[in-house]
């Protein structure tokens, strides 16, 4: 798709700070950061958004699930924790139109010692 910013990082035509890339998906760190992790998942087919899913794209979606717990686990956020997370539409606070997964993590876990009062 012209014009597609995030279809220019699929094709490498634009740079972005890739951290995992295999023939359907890339996956690179989001410019504006809202967690200490914060990666986009994205297929390299130009897809607009959860709400353009087709039945065709059901195996990739799939795939897109465990690309996010590959990285999650390579990344070291598997066990503390992380949110996934589709933004669809203007409403629903997508910017870009090529479909992305949010992957956020990396913050503190708040641990039972820390809680004043707690033994
Ligand atoms: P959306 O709001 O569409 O769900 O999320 C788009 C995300 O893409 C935002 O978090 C934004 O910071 C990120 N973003 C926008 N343009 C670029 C870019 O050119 N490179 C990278 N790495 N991230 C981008
Ligand atoms: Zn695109």
């Amino acid at each position: 798709m012209k014009d597609c910013i995030f279809c220019k990082i699929a094709k490498r035509e634009t740079s972005a700070e890739v951290i995992y890339k295999d023939d359907k998906f890339i996956a690179f760190k989001d410019v504006n950061p809202k967690a200490p992790i914060h990666f986009l998942i994205i297929p390299k087919k130009h897809i607009p958004s959860v709400d353009h899913l087709k039945n065709r794209d059901k195996k990739l979606i799939g795939e897109l699930f465990l690309v996010a717990q590959k990285i999650a686990r390579k990344q070291g956020v598997a066990k503390s924790g992380y949110k996934l997370v589709f933004n669809v539409g203007k409403g629903g606070g997508q910017l870009i139109n090529h479909l992305h997964l949010h992957l956020l993590g990396g913050w503190k876990t708040i641990k039972e010692r820390d809680i004043p009062g707690m033994p």
